[in-house]
């Protein structure tokens, strides 16, 4: 060691001690500079949170709520897609089996939650529709839900059948909450239109034209949805074969949203299809990667969404693969929880991030008391066979009571 080694060591050492020290001492505008070759400083997002974002007055925004399969799975929810208006108005095209949740994430009040399109009866399109109805109702729907949706062939086959019968088999759900909830949101009305009807409008409010035309799917009866809006159209297709009428109404759509179906390979080794079957179900009742590419090179929208796929890490590759020998333009595969802004410049694709924790909006009215009278009682067996716990409620009437200035007494 040089002769005056150890004391510019102790030197430095006392220097870089001050300096460590003092760092909390530094100038803002050097802490500032220091910030900005941080790579963690906070930056534009690049998901949509929920709750966070007002609409500009010209755009719309599509949130894809079901993507998935009559099959239930946690990843994604049966078909359901949410689009919401700069004019504050939004609709609910289909509410598949497990979408009702997916909706609940999104934090909107339940008041503008009232609109249900149905593109066909499968309970992957309208298998949530009672979550939707009850669970809206007790969180803020003051009013009734309304569904419009297709005719049958027959009167039985068709909406509202499904969607009175559908009210009638909820008669104990509903006869218990008479009187102890606000009453308004417990009705249920569909609209049912023509299934045959060719690019008829049918839902005309507020500068929204909602038209439908015939689909191939299954039996006679389902139908697609264009929506019109501020120069914007949002197309949405269901569950079809390829047809001549999504082929000329959906022609030029902003964004058209149309079935892509898991490819016969995938139904085979995944779902344990026999390849007939696979290739009926696959091909025939629904629309395979390459004829949804094929329909999306004829209609050429600004943005094609595939969906009624599980997306998978082991699947999307192959579909996207097929999907690309037809079809070379904008493309979604969609999967829960996508979300697109849509204006006449750009279409913005992001994810949205939920919360599991969430817990419904507050409502955007006063609830209105229930009517006590229109309770219906027990009966002296059901109602006599009651345990005495008075004397530890009363403490949480006492509580609440005080709390709120109210003077609510328990139950006989
Ligand atoms: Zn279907
Ligand atoms: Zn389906």
């Amino acid at each position: 060691m040089p002769k005056y080694g150890f004391w510019i060591a102790i030197l430095l050492a006392v220097a870089l001690g001050y300096a460590l020290a003092h760092v909390a001492d530094l100038p803002p505008s050097f802490a500032e500079d220091a910030g900005k070759l941080s790579p963690v400083q906070p930056r534009a997002r690049d998901f949509y949170a929920p709750n966070s974002e007002a609409l500009g007055a010209n755009e719309m925004r599509i949130v894809a709520c079901g993507t998935g399969m009559p099959t239930a799975r946690p990843k994604q929810a049966a078909s359901c897609w949410l689009v919401e208006l700069g004019n504050g108005e939004k609709f609910i095209f289909d509410i598949g089996t497990g979408s009702a949740e997916r909706i609940a994430a999104l934090q909107i009040p339940y008041n503008y939650l009232d609109k249900v399109f149905l593109s066909h009866l499968h309970t992957d399109h309208f298998g949530d529709i009672m979550a939707l109805f009850v669970g809206g109702a007790l969180m803020g729907r003051q009013m009734p839900l309304r569904v419009w949706g297709p005719s049958g062939d027959t009167p039985e086959r068709g909406t509202k059948q499904a969607i009175e019968h559908i009210r009638k088999a909820l008669t104990w759900d509903l006869d218990g909450r008479k009187g102890i909830t606000d009453p308004r949101g417990y009705h249920i009305a569909a609209t049912e239109f023509d299934y045959k009807a060719v690019n008829q409008v049918v839902y005309q409010e507020n500068g929204v034209t909602i038209r439908s035309w015939p689909a191939i799917h299954a039996l006679d009866g389902p139908v697609s949805f264009s929506l019109e809006w501020n120069g914007l159209k949002f197309v949405f297709g269901g569950d079809t074969y390829p047809n001549k009428w999504y082929d000329q109404y959906a022609k030029d759509a902003d964004f058209a949203i149309h079935e892509c179906f898991v490819t016969v390979p995938q139904m085979v080794e995944k779902f344990r299809f026999t390849p007939q079957s696979a290739l009926a179900v696959g091909t025939q009742i629904h629309t395979a990667p390459e004829a949804f590419g094929k329909v999306m090179s004829r209609i050429k929208p600004r943005m094609a969404v595939a969906y009624h796929f599980f997306n998978d890490f082991d699947t999307s590759g192959d579909i996207l693969k097929r999907i690309r020998t037809t079809y070379d333009g904008p493309l979604s595969l969609s999967t829960d929880y996508m979300v697109w802004n849509v204006t006449q410049n750009e279409i913005r694709t992001r994810m949205a991030i939920t919360d599991e924790d969430v817990w419904p909006p507050p409502a955007t009215e006063k609830p209105q008391l229930p009517d006590a009278s229109q309770r219906i009682p027990y009966s002296d067996f059901v109602g006599g066979g009651k345990l005495d716990v008075h004397e530890v409620l009363q403490p949480i009437y006492d509580e609440t009571n005080k709390k709120y200035g109210i003077n609510e007494k328990q139950d006989e």
